[in-house]
């Protein structure tokens, strides 16, 4: 096998969701596993959290995936991209459905169902991405009430910049939501991860975590450590080829990247096709036995080069964190210009993930 290999930590996972309830003074809270669990494996975080009160996921075919694995817990499809055809399987799968236009509404309204459904309207609060204006929405939840098609009527929104601490958009968001107190929904959603941790007058209702679960930061510039979350996954591979290049000579595709001294640069089995970006600048942190060693040369499909000056112990098989508890995702993601959330979600099929 190629040395390449994603650890999953299932009881990091559950500690990360302990750390949801017990901010969550007694809310319920929908585990987001969404993306194959941001990465994770949905089979074995949905059974790891068995307890959890509901999950979130982006699209039909998740839900359906994780109401195989759980014939409890709600479901809730955050997106809100249902067709008309789509609303009877809904139904049957016992989900919750996100409704945030006119189309979708109309459409639900014209469907009949053998069983209604938990709608959450979903409020424009300032994203601007998806749902209605406040007083759109105060219109269709006069509609919507008491319709067959729908049980439960609540209202949900999402944060924009919950990741900035102090952005003032967040607390307009709020302000939005807050707006709609006096109009009677059943539930009410809001907080992510950002805010389950750092908004207190956001928790309103239940919490829908993500990033956190998997032990990596919301914040744009923030350390998941501190925090209290673990990090659940390690992404891990051995050296397969160690060399010794002089000054002057060039490493990988391009021959972007020039020895500026005798150097010896290791070769790793993960590239682009992993889900490592081909992004990565040189620079981009590895471990080695505890240190870290710089990403040279660019990202190839299936390998890439490290510079071994600061581990001359390092050898063929050595292995090697591409992130993990040694070495943040979140580190890692900054370097690369991305966020953790995205090196997690895009690790690709054809790496093996063991779950322990
Ligand atoms: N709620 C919605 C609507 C989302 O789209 C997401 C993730 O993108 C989340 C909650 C979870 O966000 P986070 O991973 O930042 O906790």
């Amino acid at each position: 096998m190629r040395p390449l290999l994603a650890t999953v930590d299932l009881s990091a996972i559950r500690h990360n969701h302990a750390l949801v309830r017990a901010r969550a003074a007694g809310q319920p809270s929908f585990a987001v596993v969404k993306a194959n669990a941001y990465g994770h494996g949905v089979r074995e975080v949905v059974c790891a959290l068995e307890e959890a009160d509901g999950f979130a996921v982006a699209c039909l075919e998740e839900a359906g995936e994780v109401r195989g694995l759980n014939a409890r817990a709600r479901i809730l499809v955050l997106q809100g991209c249902l067709s008309a055809d789509e609303y009877p399987l809904a139904a049957q799968l016992d989900l919750d459905v996100v409704v945030q236009s006119a189309e979708q509404a109309e459409a639900l309204l014209a469907t009949r169902l053998r069983q209604p459904l938990r709608v959450w309207l979903k409020l424009d609060s300032g994203m601007h991405r998806l749902g209605f204006a406040a007083a759109e929405l105060r219109r269709w939840h006069a509609r919507l009430s008491g319709a067959a098609q729908v049980g439960e009527l609540n209202l949900i929104s999402h944060f924009a910049c919950a990741d900035l601490p102090g952005h003032p958009l967040t607390a307009q968001q709020i302000g939005a939501f807050r707006s709609l107190d006096d109009v009677p929904f059943a539930q009410r959603s809001l907080a992510n991860s950002a805010a389950i941790l750092a908004l207190p007058e956001a928790r309103l209702g239940w919490l829908r975590p993500g990033i956190m679960l998997y032990g990596a930061s919301p914040f744009a510039d923030g350390a998941a450590a501190a925090l209290g979350v673990r990090p659940a996954m390690s992404l891990s591979g051995a050296l397969i080829a160690v060399r010794e290049v002089a000054a002057g000579d060039s490493v990988g595709y391009g021959a972007g990247w020039v020895a500026p001294r005798p150097t010896r640069i290791g070769t790793l089995s993960c590239g682009y096709a992993d889900g490592y970006p081909r992004s990565a600048p040189p620079g981009t942190p590895l471990l080695i036995d505890g240190q870290r060693v710089p990403l040279v040369g660019r990202v190839s499909m299936d390998m890439l080069t490290v510079d071994l000056s600061a581990v001359p112990q390092a050898r063929v098989g050595t292995p090697v964190e591409l992130w993990g508890a040694g070495l943040p995702v979140d580190e890692v993601a900054a370097a690369c210009g991305t966020i953790g959330y995205e090196l997690l979600s895009q690790l690709a099929a054809r790496v093996p993930r063991r779950h322990r």
